[in-house]
């Protein structure tokens, strides 16, 4: 899952990313309103982590462009304690929730697994597919309920493999999706994480199609003759 963190505050915009990348995240951070529009554009977010008090705009302008340019994407605003009326404009511009300032990490890291789960899965912290589940706050998948042993990016190509199942994904929706812009990820590392995950999940009678020339089709298997 990929998130764009936009906050000005050099020493929070490293806490912040620095926290989120070790839980497994994607995470680009910029400082202005101006070059998150820009990377809103260009790229797709699962989720954006925005500070309402940014150097060339502010955070509400931000809101407001994404919802009028007719982006959905989860937005998570970041405002100070005393600062009512900052929230509730937030949210009334098209923000799905806040942060306090000054942040406590476990809080804002629950935001955020649950403002993802809610577009994933309207809410519910596991996915079961067949004998495959995925356990999307602790961050592990089980066949046959034993636990099977993934690497932080294999867990992220399966999540989001299991998110978009029933359709094609490309190997560039997976880079998109997995990988922040300083961490280069080539098509063929995505070939390696597929090959070993369809290792991993046998038995759970999910299977990963190839495409040809399009991605991986993640199905489960139905149960006609
Ligand atoms: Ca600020």
């Amino acid at each position: 899952m990929r998130i764009l963190v936009v906050e000005d505050d050099k020493a929070l915009g490293a806490a912040i990313t620095k926290s989120l990348q070790q839980a497994g995240f994607a995470v680009d951070w910029v400082e202005t309103a101006r070059t998150a529009l820009q990377f809103l554009t260009l790229e797709n977010f699962d989720l954006l982590l925005l500070d309402l008090g940014l150097p060339d705009s502010d955070g509400y302008t931000v809101v407001r462009k994404l919802r009028e340019s007719g982006k959905s994407l989860p937005i998570l605003i970041l405002t100070a304690r005393d600062a009512l009326d900052d929230r509730v404009r937030g949210l009334d511009q098209g923000a799905d929730d806040y942060v306090v300032k000054p942040i406590a990490m476990p809080e804002l890291h629950a935001r955020v697994r649950a403002l993802l789960r809610r577009r994933m899965t309207g809410g519910n912290p596991s996915i079961t597919l067949k004998k495959l589940v995925l356990d999307t706050v602790g961050r592990r998948a089980y066949v046959e309920s034993r636990s099977i042993d993934l690497t932080a990016r294999e867990w992220s190509v399966l999540e989001y493999l299991v998110g978009n199942s029933g359709r094609i994904v490309s190997k560039d929706q997976l880079i998109q999706a997995i990988a922040s812009w300083d961490r280069e990820l080539s098509q063929n590392a995505i070939e390696a994480y597929v090959h070993r995950i369809r290792g991993k999940i046998e038995g759970s009678e999910v299977v990963i199609k190839t495409v040809r020339g399009l991605g991986y089709l993640l199905e489960e298997p139905t149960n006609a003759p």
